[in-house]
C-alpha cells in the first residue's frame, strides 16, 4: 500500500518512490509539504533573506544548450559585455545598499581574454569593497586553473546547475559533443568543491521529456553530492531555441510553477541548512513567485543590478520580468515583497550557506574576509 503524504513527511529520509509521491501531491496535500518546509526553514536557517546583487556580465556564449535564448546558435541576439567600470558601479551600489554579496553570471567562455578579465574584475571588487562584498560566480565549466585563479582573486561561491542529473535527459536538452559533456559538468562540480568553493547547483523544472522520476533523481543527486546551495526554477520556452519545437508537450505554466515550488519545499525538508534561491524564473510564471518560494523554504534573492541598457540582451526565456527596472526600483519592490512573505533582510551580511560551514567544520561567523 502507498504511504500517505503525511506518513512520508514524518520520515527522516526519502526514497525515490517517496519523492515521486511527494512531487505528485495535489493542491491540498501540497499544503502539508509547504507547511513542513516553512517550519524547517524557520528552525534551521531562520527567516532572514540574503540579497545577492546580480550582474549579467555578458551574453557572449560558446555553447549551444537547446533551451537557452542566448545560445551561440541564436544569431538574432545582439551580444554585449558590461564595461568594467559599470560592474564596479553595480558593486558600489550593492555595498552602499547593504547587499552583502554579488553574483556575477555570464555566457560561458574559456578564452584567456575572458578569464583574465574576470580575474581582474574580482580583484577590483574586493579592493573597492575592502573585502566586504562576498562574490558568487556562475560562468559555466572552466579548467581547474581558472577556478583556482578566480577563487584566489576573491570569488568564494560558484553556481553550476547540473540541469539534469539523468544523462539521457541531459543529452536531449544539449548537443552531444565535447562542449556539452555530462561527465565533464559533473567533474566541474567536484573540482569546485575540492577547491573550497561554496558549491551550488540546480535544475530546470518542467522541461520537455522530463518525468517526476527524473526530478526525484535530481533531489537525490543534490543530497548525495552534498551541495551547499541550490538554484532551481521552471523551464520557460524561448522561440529562437531548438526546444521550442516541443512546446506542445509542456505542462501548463501554472502547473510548472507549482511543481517548481514543490521541488523547493521538498529540498528544504531534505537539506535543512543549505541556501536556496527564489529565482527570477519563479517570478516569471507567477507574479508572486519569489515570495511564494521564500514562504516554502528559499532564503536567497538576487536583485538585478545589470545596467538596464543590457537587460534586453540577456533574455534566456520569454517574458523575463524587471528588464526595465533600475536597481533602486528593484530594491524597493523587493523589500516590500519580502516583508509580505514574513521574512526580514540580512543587510550587510554574506549569508553563507550554514551547510558549507558545517561541512568545513568551522564557525559560520568567521567567513573568509
Ligand atoms: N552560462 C552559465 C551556465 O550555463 O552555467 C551561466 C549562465 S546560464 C544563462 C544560467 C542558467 O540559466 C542555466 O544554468 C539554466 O538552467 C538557466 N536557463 C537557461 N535557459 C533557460 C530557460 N529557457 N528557462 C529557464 N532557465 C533557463
Ligand atoms: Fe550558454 Fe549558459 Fe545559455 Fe548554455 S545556459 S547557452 S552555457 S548561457
Amino acid at each position: 500500500m502507498q504511504s500517505s503524504i503525511q506518513e512520508i513527511l514524518n520520515q527522516d529520509s526519502f526514497s525515490r518512490e517517496d519523492l515521486i509521491i511527494l512531487l505528485s501531491a495535489n493542491k491540498e496535500e501540497m499544503e502539508l509539504i509547504f507547511r513542513k518546509a516553512a517550519e524547517i526553514k524557520s528552525q534551521y536557517v531562520g527567516n532572514k533573506v540574503y540579497f545577492r546583487g546580480l550582474v549579467e556580465l555578458s551574453n557572449i556564449c560558446s555553447k549551444d544548450c537547446f533551451y537557452c535564448g542566448i545560445r551561440k546558435g541564436n544569431k538574432i541576439v545582439d551580444r554585449y559585455f558590461v564595461e568594467d567600470a559599470e560592474v564596479l558601479e553595480a558593486a558600489e551600489y550593492a555595498l552602499k545598499n547593504g547587499y552583502g554579496s554579488m553574483v556575477i553570471q555570464s555566457g560561458e567562455r574559456t578564452d584567456k581574454v575572458f578569464v583574465n578579465r574576470v580575474t581582474s574584475l574580482l580583484k577590483s571588487i574586493k579592493e573597492m569593497s575592502e573585502g566586504k562584498l562576498g562574490i558568487t560566480l556562475s560562468m559555466g565549466e572552466q579548467t581547474e586553473e581558472t577556478y583556482k585563479a578566480w577563487y584566489e582573486a576573491g570569488a568564494h561561491r560558484y553556481l553550476l546547475r547540473i540541469e539534469s542529473s539523468n544523462p539521457d535527459l541531459y543529452y536531449r536538452i544539449h548537443p552531444k559533443n565535447a562542449r556539452h559533456d555530462f561527465e565533464y559538468r559533473l567533474n566541474s562540480l567536484r573540482l569546485l568543491k575540492r577547491l573550497g568553493y561554496n558549491v551550488g547547483t540546480g535544475v530546470m523544472i518542467g522541461l520537455p521529456f522530463q518525468t517526476l522520476d527524473d526530478l526525484a533523481g535530481d533531489l537525490l543527486f543534490f543530497k548525495e553530492f552534498d551541495i551547499d546551495m541550490a538554484g532551481m526554477g521552471p523551464y520557460i520556452e524561448h522561440k529562437d531555441t531548438p526546444l521550442y519545437e516541443f512546446r506542445d508537450q509542456l505542462m501548463p505554466k501554472s502547473e510548472r510553477f507549482y511543481l517548481a515550488l514543490k521541488m523547493v519545499a521538498i529540498l528544504r525538508i531534505m537539506m535543512k541548512d543549505i541556501n536556496i534561491a527564489a529565482t527570477t524564473a519563479m517570478q516569471t510564471l507567477d507574479k508572486q513567485g519569489r515570495e511564494k518560494a521564500l514562504k516554502v523554504g528559499a532564503n536567497i534573492i538576487m536583485p538585478n543590478l545589470t545596467p538596464v541598457k543590457y537587460r534586453e540582451g540577456y533574455l534566456l526565456y520569454e517574458d523575463k520580468p524587471c528588464i526595465n527596472e533600475e536597481a533602486s526600483e528593484c530594491k524597493n519592490c523587493l523589500e516590500a515583497r519580502i516583508h509580505i512573505a514574513g521574512d526580514e533582510i540580512g543587510y550587510g551580511e554574506w549569508g553563507d550557506s550554514r551547510h558549507f560551514a558545517a561541512r568545513q567544520g568551522r564557525d559560520i561567523g568567521k567567513g573568509r574576509q
